[in-house]
């Protein structure tokens, strides 16, 4: 469909808002530290002027075509503050009254930094979801990759996020600590998921687009590159120790190597026969990703 939107990029969107209109509220990232994540460092953070994102509102709402989902960019459009996004959501749904949900990326930090009323009016504007790169658990593996957040900041805002009624869509980054660190991630970032009972969760491999020695070069401690077989044993472990009663987990992002999609926990005893026959070579992963086992 053609959008009278002239998008400032690289724009991302999570998979799962393929079919959503996306505005741009912020450009770039306000924290753009992290050390795996390279998807605004061409961008200076901004803050987009109410009037300019209320005027491709307005452009799309003149095409009378009926959207349901919108989702909120860039990479951290949940730092506003709760008055400009309340008026953003406003804007939405009296231009776009077809649509049903608006979602947005967040941090943990800028969750927290809102109050819970804040939150719950959040949610009655139509802010129904946000995902949230939880990354790790394991807060000397967050430290190592600079991401500005810990297991309690992390667990506070997904705890108060739910107490509005928000859902979270949380991802974990399988490998992020590399080898000598890998057990700790795994057995932290179930931990974590086990506290907050997220209603969606997937998982993501670490992927080196600018190659592995410049991520070595950020990560502040000993990284050791793993193996296909050393990130399958990683994800085996981070399974083993969930225990999650009603999230619907995919790991079906294209840095996966094994597609893993229901609902945890019924589905859990099933992922973990595919690890493990994945591990032992009596399942194919995907050709493209291999790394070398
Ligand atoms: S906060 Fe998110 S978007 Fe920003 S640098 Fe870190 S991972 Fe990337």
């Amino acid at each position: 469909m053609y959008l009278p939107i002239e998008y400032n990029q690289p724009l991302f969107r999570p998979p799962s808002e393929a079919n959503s209109l996306i505005l741009q509220v912020t450009l770039g990232c306000s924290n753009n530290e992290c050390a795996f994540c390279e998807m605004y460092k061409t961008k200076k953070f901004t803050v987009r002027k109410f009037e300019e994102i209320q005027k491709e509102i307005n452009d799309v709402a003149n095409l009378n075509v009926s959207i349901r989902k919108v989702f909120l960019a860039d990479g951290d459009a949940f730092v506003l503050s709760p008055k400009r996004l309340i008026e953003i959501c406003n804007e939405v749904r009296l231009r776009l009254p077809s649509v049903q949900r608006i979602t947005a990326y967040a941090l943990p930090s800028n969750i927290n930094k809102k109050s819970n009323e804040e939150l719950k009016q959040l949610k009655a504007a139509g802010l129904k979801m946000l995902y949230i790169g939880v990354e790790s658990g394991d807060d000397e593996v967050l430290e190592m990759v600079s991401k500005g957040e810990t297991f309690e900041t992390t667990k506070k805002a997904l705890l108060k996020l739910k107490e509005a009624g928000i859902k979270a869509s949380v991802m974990v980054l399988v490998g992020l600590g590399g080898r000598k660190y890998s057990n700790q991630h795994a057995i932290n970032s179930a931990k974590l998921l086990n506290a907050v009972q997220p209603e969606f969760a997937s998982t993501l491999v670490l992927t080196f687009y600018s190659g592995v020695a410049k991520y070595i070069s950020e990560f502040k401690g000993d990284f050791q590159e793993m193996s296909t077989k050393e990130l399958l044993e990683e994800l085996q472990l981070f399974m083993q120790n969930l225990e999650l009663e009603e999230t619907i987990f995919r790991s079906n992002h294209a840095s996966n190597y094994l597609v893993l999609k229901g609902q945890l926990g019924k589905d859990k005893q099933l992922f973990l026969k595919q690890l493990d026959d994945a591990i032992n070579g009596r399942q194919g992963l995907r050709p493209e990703w291999m790394r070398g086992l």
